[in-house]
C-alpha cells in the first residue's frame, strides 16, 4: 500500500522505503482531504532551510524557502501561450533562450533531477515551470507528512474504507477483457472481480503490456506504448544509526555532472560521486527511537528492471563514499544497513516483467517534450471501460503531487462515464 510512497517498519523506526519529500507542500493531497471531509487529519511538517548542500570541502550550505521560490521565480512565463510554447522544448533549450546565468543553469540542473530525475537536457521546460509555480505557491514550498510519506495512502485508505471500500492486499493478474470492452480483474488467488471501471495505477506499459495483453490493442498503439520511455531509476542505502549524527532535515552532494541519456540506457558503468541524504526523523521525531536515526541515501540510476544489486555493487560504493563525505564519523554509528535498486523500485511498482531497460523508473514515465501535455498518455484507454492513473496519465506535477494531481482529475473521467 502506497507503492513507491510507502512506509515501513525496521528496526523499531518507521521508514520510508525511498527519500521523499513532497513538492508543492502536499498541496493535491490536502485538496483530497478537503473533498472527501478530512481536512487537517495530516500535518504537513515544514523544515526551512530544507536541503543542505554540502560541497567538496565539507561546507554546509543551506537551502531555504525564499532563495528557492526567488530562483524558480526567474524561470516562470507570463501567459498561457507562452507557457504551452515552453512545453514543446526542454529546460536546457528554454535556459539558453532566456540567458540563464551559469549558477541558475546548474540549480535546475539539479532541481530537474531530484524532481523529475531526468536531466535539464531532457525534461519539458513547460512541465518544469508549472511545477515550479506549484513550489511557489505551496504553503510550505517543500513538506514532509507527520507519520511518513506512506501516511498519505494510509489516510486516502482509512477515508476509503469509511465509505465502504474494501482493501484486498491481491495481486492483479489480468485485467479481463472481451470484444473491446474491461469487465473486471482476476487475482493472483484466481478469484474474480467484475466491475464497470478498471482504473490501473500500475503504469501505462505494465497495464497495456502485461495486465491486459497486445492482443487487445491496435498494432500502432502497442508501437506507441512500447516507444515510451520512463524517468531515470535509483539505487538506495539505509542507514540505521545508533545515534543521531545529521542535524539537517537532507544534505545533497552536488555530481560534477549530471546523468543524461548514457545513464539512461545503461551504458555508463559507474556515476561521479554525488547523492541525496533525507531524515525523516529531524521532520517527525516519533519516526525514531529515541537518540536514534535513520538516514535514507539515493543517487539515481538506470531504470532497468534487471539492474539488480549485483549489478549495482559498485554504484552503492560510489554512493557510500559520497555519504561518507558528508558524514565523515558515520561508519563508527551503523547498527544496520540495507541497499536496494532499480529491481527492487520495479517490484514494489508491479512494473517487473515488461520491456527490457523499462520498470525502475523513480516516477514513471519521463517528463520530457514529447511526453507531456496533449503528447501524454490518455487517461481513457482505448479499451471501453478500462482507465490509467499515477504518474504516467492524467496529470501535471512532482512525483507523489503528480499522482494525486491524476488521480483526482481521472477520478472525474471515471464518475462521468459512470453516470
Ligand atoms: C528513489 C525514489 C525517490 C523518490 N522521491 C520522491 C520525492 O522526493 N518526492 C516525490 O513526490 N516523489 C518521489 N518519488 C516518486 C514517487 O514515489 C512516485 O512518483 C509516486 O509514488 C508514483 O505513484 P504512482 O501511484 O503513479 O505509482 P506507484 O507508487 O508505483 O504505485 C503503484 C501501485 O500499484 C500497485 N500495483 C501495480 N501493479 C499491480 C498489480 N498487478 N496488482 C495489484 N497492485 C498493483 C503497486 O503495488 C503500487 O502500490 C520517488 C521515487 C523513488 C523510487
Amino acid at each position: 500500500m502506497g507503492g513507491k510512497a510507502a512506509t515501513v517498519e525496521k528496526f523499531g523506526h518507521k521508514v520510508d522505503l525511498f527519500a521523499h519529500l513532497l513538492a508543492g507542500g502536499g498541496a493535491e493531497v490536502k485538496k483530497v482531504l478537503e473533498e472527501t471531509g478530512k481536512s487537517g487529519t495530516l500535518e504537513i511538517i515544514a523544515k526551512d532551510p530544507v536541503i543542505c548542500f554540502v560541497t567538496e570541502d565539507g561546507t554546509h550550505l543551506g537551502f531555504g524557502f525564499e532563495y528557492l521560490k526567488d530562483m524558480l521565480s526567474g524561470i516562470l512565463v507570463d501567459t498561457d501561450e507562452e507557457l504551452e510554447r515552453t512545453y514543446e522544448i526542454t529546460l536546457d533549450q528554454y535556459l539558453k533562450e532566456i540567458n540563464a546565468p551559469g549558477p541558475l543553469r546548474a540549480a535546475m540542473n539539479v532541481m530537474t533531477l531530484m524532481y523529475f530525475v531526468i536531466s535539464a537536457k531532457y525534461a519539458s521546460a513547460g512541465e518544469f515551470i508549472l511545477s515550479s509555480k506549484k513550489i511557489i505557491e505551496g504553503d510550505p514550498p517543500i513538506g514532509y507528512p507527520k507519520g511518513g510519506i506512506g501516511k498519505i495512502a494510509e489516510t486516502f485508505v482509512d477515508t476509503l474504507k469509511e465509505n465502504g471500500g474494501e482493501l484486498l492486499r491481491k495481486r492483479v493478474e489480468k485485467i479481463l477483457v472481451e470484444e473491446g470492452r474491461a469487465l473486471g480483474v482476476r487475482a493472483d488467488d484466481g478469484s474474480i472481480y467484475e466491475g464497470r471501471a478498471i482504473v490501473s495505477n500500475a503504469g501505462i506499459q505494465a497495464t497495456v503490456l502485461k495486465l491486459v495483453g497486445e492482443d487487445h490493442f491496435t498494432k500502432e498503439y502497442i508501437d506507441r506504448v512500447k516507444s515510451l520511455y520512463p524517468s531515470l531509476g535509483a539505487i538506495r542505502i539505509w542507514y540505521f544509526l545508533d545515534t543521531k549524527l545529521v542535524s539537517e532535515p537532507s544534505l545533497v552532494y552536488m555530481p560534477t555532472s549530471m546523468p543524461s541519456k548514457e545513464i539512461r540506457e545503461g551504458e555508463r558503468n559507474l556515476p561521479e560521486p554525488g547523492g541525496y541524504v533525507m531524515v525523516p526523523s529531524n521532520f517527525d521525531p516519533d519516526l525514531s527511537p529515541h537518540g536514534k536515526q535513520v538516514l535514507i541515501a539515493t543517487m539515481s540510476a538506470p531504470a532497468h528492471q534487471k539492474f539488480d544489486q549485483k549489478e549495482a555493487n559498485g554504484w552503492f560504493d560510489v554512493l557510500h563514499d559520497t555519504v561518507k563525505k558528508m558524514i565523515p564519523n558515520l561508519e563508527e554509528h551503523i547498527e544496520h544497513v540495507d541497499y536496494r535498486s532499480s529491481d527492487f523500485i520495479a517490484k514494489i511498482s508491479g512494473r517487473d516483467g515488461i520491456m527490457d531497460k523499462v520498470g525502475g523508473e523513480c516516477i514513471g514515465l519521463s517528463q520530457t517534450p514529447s511526453q507531456v501535455g496533449k503528447n501524454k498518455p490518455d487517461p481513457r484507454s482505448p479499451i471501453e471501460g478500462l482507465f490509467q492513473v499515477g504518474a504516467d496519465a492524467g496529470g501535471v506535477g512532482i512525483g507523489v503531487d503528480l499522482a494525486v494531481n491524476s488521480a483526482r482529475n481521472v477520478s472525474k473521467i471515471v464518475s462521468d462515464y459512470l453516470k
